[in-house]
């Protein structure tokens, strides 16, 4: 049932001794790189005053913005040479920032995933097929060799080129894929096209999801097209990557890997804790890193801590899925809404289809919200009645959902242009 069951299993505050240890040993490796030295001294921090986790609060955060100003070196805290590996963000809110790792961080690395992967019940036995794009963003790499290493027979099929990953997928008894969620739903399309029943001609048994926010809605969906069990994976490139949190058999919130990171949950306005349960910003520490361990990274996204222990009998604690990044959320008419609400609300339709996009608009009569929705094949029939009452649905269950009432236009199958990275929901014109 455990990968590394001493570790998982760990009674807290055996792990917060570990993390305590491993903390003082991360902070006097980070003083040896630029960026801190120089932000020590002006937090008139002292690396050897760290006497308790709470102590960490004395340390500032460390943003996005910081990695780009530190770009390429002044994070790293050993030599070139010690180096084997770079990644990068995906870039996805703007310039790119890079992380270098040792082989001692690709190891660890390595063994979170397989960690995290075997917590949800794959085995040696498991054909893992990879669609993920491979090179600087993490999701690649990083699930690649977590699989090798639990001893799975890796498919390297990387993001794209959908008939070839259904060909193998049918060809060599896949059983394990790791795809982002959106992909997940315009690949059922291809399916479709080429007449393969993703329930029946294929053997999959697991998937896992990441690198997007997702609803439930849309595991159910995903969970239901292919008939297997979805599990939610979570990571950032500035921490490694996948393998900060990940969702066990229960299913029921993502264990953060606390040995290796340590979690803040924050108020994105003030930088104040909040408490368990509550939503805020996800800020970590890395507690294993050699190459360029970051401190109090604030990740933007957003999340809430689950207390209770989990039922399986792993003491790190659970976060809830990712609502989005701070910066995803858009003002319509003065009500805050994030992508995700649109989606929830979405898939828990059955006739809408795998693909949507929210355009913004603005005309004399103010800001405007339409959703663009394709309908599901099986509902896209002639009958004008029958789509005018979904609209008028999609619509009411929108309005509910995010406050306001947007536009809705269904669309047919497959008309808007699929995505095989992260997806982008919303089309901001209001600036234009
Ligand atoms: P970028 O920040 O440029 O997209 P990354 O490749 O590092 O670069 O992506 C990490 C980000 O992807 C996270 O900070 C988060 O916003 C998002 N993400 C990753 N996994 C999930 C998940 N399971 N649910 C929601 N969002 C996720
Ligand atoms: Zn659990």
């Amino acid at each position: 049932m455990y990968w590394q069951k001493d570790i998982e299993t760990a009674p807290r505050e055996d792990l917060e001794r570990l993390q305590l240890e491993r903390l003082w040993h991360t902070v006097a490796m980070a003083s040896g790189a630029d960026f801190y030295r120089q932000r020590f001294s002006e937090a008139g921090f002292q690396p050897q005053s760290l006497r308790s986790l709470d102590d960490l609060r004395r340390i500032p955060f460390t943003t996005k913005e910081d990695l780009r100003s530190g770009f390429p070196y002044r994070f790293l805290c050993v030599g070139l040479e010690q180096c084997v590996r770079l990644h990068s963000s995906s870039g996805t809110t703007g310039r790119i920032t890079v992380i270098f790792h040792t082989q001692g961080d690709i190891d660890n690395w390595t063994e979170l995933l397989s960690r995290s992967m075997y917590a949800t019940g794959m085995r040696t036995s498991d054909v893992f097929q990879n669609m993920m794009s491979y090179g600087l963003f993490t999701g690649g790499l990083g699930f690649h060799y977590g699989a090798e290493r639990l001893g799975a027979l890796v498919l390297p099929t990387a993001a794209g080129n959908s008939k070839r990953q259904i060909f193998f997928m049918k060809n060599l008894g896949t059983t394990v894929i790791h795809i982002i969620p959106s992909y997940a739903l315009s690949l059922l399309n291809t399916f479709a096209g080429e007449g393969v029943d993703p329930k029946e001609d294929v053997a999959l048994r697991i998937a896992f999801l990441g690198a997007e926010p997702h609803s439930e809605a849309t595991r159910r969906k995903v969970e239901e097209a292919y008939g297997l069990e979805a599990f939610n994976s979570y990571g950032l490139s500035e921490m490694n990557g996948p393998g900060v949190a990940f969702e066990c058999a229960r299913k029921a919130g993502m264990h953060v890997w606390e040995d290796a990171y340590i979690l803040e949950v924050i108020d994105p306005a003030t930088g104040e804790p909040v408490p368990d349960g509550e939503e805020g910003e996800l800020v970590f520490t890395n507690l294993t890193r050699e190459g360029m361990p970051l401190l109090r990274y604030r990740s933007r996204d957003l999340a809430s801590v689950y207390p209770e222990p989990c039922p399986c009998g792993r003491t790190h604690r659970r976060i809830s899925r990712i609502k989005g990044r701070v910066d995803d959320m858009f003002i319509i008419k003065g009500v805050n809404v994030f992508p995700m609400q649109v989606e929830k609300a979405l898939m828990e339709i059955p006739e809408v289809g795998n693909n949507f996009v929210i355009v913004l608009e603005r005309n004399d009569r103010g800001d405007q919200i339409t959703v663009k929705v394709e309908v599901n094949p099986a509902s896209f029939t002639g009958d004008v009645r029958a789509l005018t009452h979904l609209q008028e649905r999609i619509r009411s269950r929108l309005r509910s959902e995010i406050l306001v009432t947007p536009k809705v236009e269904l669309l047919e199958p497959q008309s808007l242009p699929a995505t095989e990275g992260k997806a982008v929901r919303v089309r901001d014109n209001r600036e234009l």
